[in-house]
């Protein structure tokens, strides 16, 4: 397992913008990109990464949402598909990993059913509500070219996107 670099908006967003591909069979070459998604996201810290923003362009998410002492629960999304979404929505104050530094209110559907693959390409079919279902709406969102920062007004977004050049121009003169 590995730690990959994250894409961010400043220096990668046309790849971040590109349609992420189906996966075709869940097989161990998927399994290690999702190892190693895995270690990335922990290492971040984050609890959300699709494939794309370490550069797959494939239909793979990994999620964690156990908070602070709970033990680690990994899960893996492959193929994720969203088949009925609640009329009833919910605002999340979100982050992301490609926008470091940037929150805003999001408003999506409250709830979710879920139709995916797991680490062993077993089809589940679930339901999401809460964090689960803003953090896999979010996710798969990346999956489709869409960022958080896409569902904000244009002067957010741009005003979101140069305070991240901005931090990012930072960082490099101090090195
Ligand atoms: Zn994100």
């Amino acid at each position: 397992m590995s730690v990959r670099r994250i894409l961010t908006v400043d220096a990668d967003l046309a790849t971040l913008k590109k349609k992420s591909q189906p996966v075709v069979a869940v097989d161990d070459d998927l399994r290690a990109l999702m190892d190693d998604m895995l270690e990335t996201m922990y290492a971040a810290p984050g609890i959300g990464l699709a494939a794309i923003q370490v550069g797959e362009p494939k239909r793979v998410i990994v999620m964690d949402l156990a908070r602070g002492e709970e033990p680690k629960a990994p899960r893996f999304f492959v193929n994720p598909e969203i088949v009925w979404a609640s009329e009833e929505t919910g605002v999340y104050e979100e982050g992301c990993l490609s926008v470091p530094e940037i929150y805003d209110e999001v408003e999506r559907p409250a709830k979710v059913r879920l139709r995916s693959l797991d680490y062993h390409g077993r089809l589940v079919e679930e339901d999401a509500e809460a964090l689960f279902a803003v953090c896999i709406q979010h996710e798969i969102d990346h999956l489709n070219g869409v960022l958080f920062i896409d569902h904000l007004s244009r002067l957010k977004r741009q005003r979101a996107v140069s305070k991240v050049k901005k931090a990012a121009k930072t960082e490099a003169e101090a090195l």
